[in-house]
């Protein structure tokens, strides 16, 4: 592989912590009218819920995923972490949104412009801070045709990550020495950087020297992953990153991607996570989110994980884990 096939095109995924499943999951399809396209557990903690919430077929670049854990402890958001995700919208849809959050008892703000964007801000029912970005969307995007949102406002996908750190200066060096982001410009204390693919590739540093530092609980954003192509360019990463001295883990099985972890340095873990084999590995487009998916590994223990998660109702209507 050579060095130009070696880019990160985008955010593959970007996942949270929640703490009451039903609300998590009420609020993301919903109001947002986000599609539920996995149930699963989490597969280093399979008491607990993976929910993954995307567009009509689980795109990456569209998919946001939460741990839902029901007493979990509430996080503080700081530096350290990627403190607000944001969901590009249509030009013109910002009116559309305000009311839509509004009416749904959502506090909403509009944001100042910033890089000529305009959008709006406001928090999940656990906290975790989200905006809405005016955009155009380069990309066919098929927004999820059974949802409540007419499909001329859907959510296009991930507009942008933002960081808040310490100190910017590490982090960008990463981003632009060994990751192959693209720095654009700088609005107030934020940075912007792009990936060099068409689609969900923004990612905002901000530099906060006095911000406390964040701490992992509900209503905090746990990692962003960005998109490798196929196995083999995941592992061409992996050797780039250990040849920069990056610590980074071996590669994981997580049934629809296979995933590596490492952390910037400023503390914000990062994962590579492949395309394929994608959502539709053991549901059909029909069927993605209607019930319970465990990886085979977990299927000998199908009662127990069943009997251990609590009771929800999908957006199907039907009762889970079943
Ligand atoms: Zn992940």
């Amino acid at each position: 592989m050579n060095a130009q096939e070696l880019i990160l095109p985008g955010i593959h995924h970007v996942t949270a912590i929640a703490s009451d499943p039903q609300r998590n999951l009420d609020f993301y399809t919903q109001v947002l009218g986000l599609r539920l396209v996995k149930l699963t557990v989490n597969f280093d903690d399979p008491g607990t819920y993976h929910f993954y919430l995307a567009d009509e077929t689980g795109t990456p670049g569209t998919v946001l995923t939460f741990f839902p854990w029901p007493n979990a402890r509430q996080g503080r958001v700081g530096s350290g972490q990627i403190a607000v995700m944001a969901f590009a919208i249509p030009h013109g849809s910002r009116e559309y949104w305000k009311e839509r959050l509004a009416e749904n008892g959502v506090t909403v703000s509009a944001f100042p412009q910033r890089f000529g964007d305009s959008g709006l801000a406001f928090q999940d029912p656990d906290g975790l801070q989200l905006e809405l970005v005016e955009s155009d969307s380069p990309q066919e995007y098929a927004g999820w045709t059974g949802g409540p949102v007419e499909p001329a406002y859907a959510l296009r996908g991930f507009h942008s990550v933002t960081l808040w750190l310490q100190d910017a200066d590490p982090s960008r060096r990463m981003l632009e020495q060994n990751l192959g982001f693209r720095y654009i410009d700088q609005d107030g204390d934020r940075l912007r950087f792009e990936a060099p693919g068409a689609f969900a590739r923004v990612i905002d540093l901000v530099a906060l020297p006095d911000m406390q530092a964040g701490k992992m609980g509900a209503g905090v954003f746990h990692h962003v992953a960005w998109r490798a192509h196929d196995d083999n360019h995941q592992l061409a990463w992996r050797d780039a990153l250990l040849s920069a001295g990056v610590q980074v883990t071996p590669v994981r099985d997580r049934q629809y991607f296979h995933s590596i972890y490492f952390y910037e340095p400023g503390g914000v873990l990062f994962e590579i996570a492949t395309d394929p084999p994608g959502f539709t590995l053991d549901e059909s487009p029909e069927q993605l989110g209607s019930a319970l998916r465990l990886p085979s590994w977990y299927e000998p223990q199908r009662e127990q994980i069943e009997l251990a998660l609590p009771r929800i109702r999908l957006p199907t209507g039907a009762a889970a884990p079943r």
